[in-house]
């Protein structure tokens, strides 16, 4: 399987504005913000998407919930904020690397287009 975007982001082999960074994570900011704050936390671990998280991943999982929090606050998203994870195609995912993003600085609407 060749690296993601995200992978050569871990290794430092191309840049990234990261916000947090611990032994099994990593979150930074989203290069196409969709509003004032938009970050990714990824798990250091590949994978690909959230469909191919087997039951061993439960605590990595739980992690990077835990994060999304962190830096959530960390932003000073104390009014709210939004976290989306896209899974697949119509999904909407681009990059096969989990993610989450962390969405915040504005009013979301729902339903999500
Ligand atoms: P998704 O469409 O859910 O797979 O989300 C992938 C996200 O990665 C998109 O919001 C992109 O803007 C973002 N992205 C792609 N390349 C980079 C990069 N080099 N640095 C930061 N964010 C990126």
């Amino acid at each position: 399987m060749s690296d993601t975007v995200f992978t050569k982001i871990i290794n430092r082999e191309i840049s990234a504005d990261i916000v947090y960074e611990d032994d099994r994570a990593l979150a930074f900011r989203d290069i196409n913000p969709q509003a004032p704050t938009h970050i990714l936390v990824i798990p250091k671990k590949t994978i690909p998407r959230l469909a191919s998280a087997e039951d061993a991943d439960q605590q990595l999982l739980g992690h990077l919930l835990l994060i999304v929090k962190k830096v959530a606050a960390q932003e000073g998203l104390d009014n709210g904020y939004r976290v989306v994870i896209n899974n697949g195609a119509q999904g909407g995912q681009t990059v096969d690397h989990l993610h989450l993003h962390l969405l915040g600085g504005r009013s979301m609407e729902w339903p999500p287009g």
